[in-house]
């Protein structure tokens, strides 16, 4: 019998979901804005009054399998609860899925937001047909994701996959976990445009001071398209973002053996910028990359950008249910 899903897409702006038919297809996704500010229970009021109206209006496609939401925080599997959530605050040591599941009746998985959008690429985007899949999300932070035989690599609780707080750099700028110099201070859309206001400051960047001075602020994009133009502050900046990617995904090929590593979110737009730097890092400190090159005839070691956008999330969450259908 067919069968369809809804996803859910909890972002500290936006809430979006999905109904999606078991072959992948987004039936139809409803966007709204986070009204975070309003608290947890406004929040958890408008997604179960969206997911019911959801699951009612596409019955006739088939059995729904349950309701998959990615949520930005570490989660623990066993409880359902949210551990950490920066972007979501009162959501902490509550149980979100319990109270989920006994408003709408049916089965609720909730996932990391990276580890879902891993899960979407690996379905549907750059790693269709692939075993295995190790991720990276260029957004705001820096997420991650394992998809190791075809399953979300939950680690012992369900944190696994926080890749985005690897050290780069010991002595690196403090980030928000409590480390320093962890990959996200380096290639999230934050560190660019942070790395842009600081060569700014010292006077290192007139191309970079004069979109400030024009548009009052700097973001990942502007940075992205006066690198395209040459301008060497830019050109420096997304150097030091393919560098910092290329120094982790040096490690998570020596590590894993993995045939596939995706780059994925808002900064992997500027792809162009940063590739180059990456491989060439990438080519130097991982020996196992070295000797799994890909060429004619033999399976090789690829890192590619993602193929689904922003949609990779909210396809991935769907797609949990419909694993655990399939397993139980
Ligand atoms: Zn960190």
């Amino acid at each position: 019998m067919a069968y369809f899903a809804i996803g859910v897409d909890l972002g500290g702006t936006n809430l979006r979901i999905a109904a999606v038919s078991e072959r992948g297809e987004i039936l139809e996704i409803i966007t709204t804005s986070t009204e975070v500010g309003r608290g947890r229970d406004y929040v958890i009021d408008e997604m179960t009054a969206s997911i019911q109206k959801l699951a009612e209006k596409h019955k006739d496609k088939g059995a729904l399998s349950g309701v998959g939401i990615g949520v930005p925080g570490i989660i623990d599997m066993s409880t359902g609860m949210l551990r950490e959530s920066p972007n979501l605050p009162g959501w902490s040591d509550y149980p979100v899925r319990e109270e989920i599941e006994r408003r709408l009746g049916s089965r609720v998985i909730l996932e990391n937001d990276a580890n879902a959008a891993a899960l979407g690429e690996f379905w549907l985007g750059a790693g269709k047909g692939m075993s295995d899949l190790c991720m990276l999300t260029l957004g705001t932070g820096v997420g991650g994701g394992l998809i190791l035989n075809g399953t979300v690599w939950h680690g012992m609780t369900g944190m696994a996959g926080e890749l985005g707080h690897i050290t780069v750099d010991r002595d690196g700028p403090p980030c928000g976990c409590g480390s320093r110099g962890c990959v996200e201070q380096y290639a999230s859309a934050t560190a660019v445009k942070r790395m842009a206001l600081e060569k700014v400051g010292e006077r290192h960047a007139p191309e970079l001071a004069k979109v400030m001075e024009r548009d009052k602020e700097i973001t990942a994009k502007h940075v992205f398209q006066l690198a395209m133009a040459g301008d060497p502050a830019a050109v420096e900046i997304f150097r030091t973002v393919g560098e910092a990617l290329g120094v982790v995904l040096a490690g998570f090929i020596n590590a894993l053996n993995l045939p596939m590593y995706v780059v994925g979110g808002g900064v992997s737009a500027g792809w162009e910028a940063f590739a180059p730097r990456m491989f060439e890092v990438v080519r130097k400190r991982s020996f196992v990359y070295a000797a799994t090159m890909p060429e004619k005839n033999r399976k090789g070691t690829i890192i590619a950008k993602a193929e689904l956008g922003g949609d990779a999330g909210i396809l991935g969450s769907a797609r949990l249910p419909m694993l655990a259908q399939r397993g139980s």
